[in-house]
């Protein structure tokens, strides 16, 4: 037992020492991108440079989002634990993905059956999962595709759907899901849905997915519900 409690702290340790790490280096980076977005502008800059400049303003974009799943992961031990107003949450991450959706065209929309669904958890990680998966299905949806985020509840769980029309996937994708750097995508990190997998668990939910080829997929999650706000 002792033992065991030795490397728990050491896993907190080093957990807090990455996300330091990480945020100490995401604020050089965002200076470098200012400047380089400047740079971008300038009118005396060769077109083969601008080519240049766009790559690398998007690679570090990829850092940044490397960074940003990460930090959520290692950050695992340190989340409080409260009473989570869900609709409430759910609606902070459909407004921070709004301007991503617009544009990508993508209609997004949010049904809720019925007010004050709470549950208890750690409200950041609860809305990185949904951050996650939502971004997911605007990013394999195509123009004018809908993504629509249901919420209901039972007497014993919360249940939250994450629709989208998009592109679906095939079952050799399905089986992958959830495994460090994954990705189908050009510049992805294959990271988001670990990290939400890892957090959906630490929660006590599960998750369903459900997908066909060239027709959408859909996410559910499933959290054990305790008492009301
Ligand atoms: P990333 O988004 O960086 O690729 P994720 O872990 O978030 O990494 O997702 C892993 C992979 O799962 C994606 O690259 C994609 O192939 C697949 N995926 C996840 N959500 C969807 C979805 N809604 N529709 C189709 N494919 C999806
Ligand atoms: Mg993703």
């Amino acid at each position: 037992l002792y033992q065991q409690i030795h490397l728990k702290e050491k896993q907190y340790l080093v957990g807090q020492l990455a996300a330091s790490i990480a945020h100490e280096i995401r604020n050089p980076m965002t200076v470098i991108r200012g400047f380089m977005q400047l740079m971008g502008q300038a009118s005396d800059i060769p077109k083969s440079y601008q080519k240049y400049n766009k790559l690398m303003i998007s690679e570090l974009d990829r850092a940044e989002a490397i960074i940003h799943e990460y930090l959520s992961l290692a950050k695992e031990e340190v989340g409080k634990i409260r009473a989570i107003n869900v609709k409430k949450e759910l609606l902070q991450v459909k407004d921070t993905l709004h301007s991503y959706a617009l544009l990508k065209s993508v209609n997004i929309s949010f049904h809720c059956a019925t007010e004050n669904i709470s549950m208890y958890g750690d409200q950041n990680k609860f809305k990185q999962v949904f951050l996650n998966i939502i971004k997911n299905a605007i990013e394999a949806t195509e123009k004018k595709g809908n993504v629509t985020i249901y919420l209901k509840s039972t007497d014993s769980d919360v249940i939250v759907e994450v629709h989208d029309t998009g592109k679906g996937m095939s079952e050799t994708q399905l089986s992958n899901l959830g495994m460090p750097f994954y990705s189908s995508k050009e510049k992805g990190t294959g990271l988001g849905l670990m990290v939400s997998y890892k957090i959906i668990e630490g929660m006590r939910g599960r998750i369903e997915v459900k997908s066909s080829e060239g027709v959408g997929t859909s996410f559910k999650v499933v959290f054990p519900r305790v008492g009301d706000l």
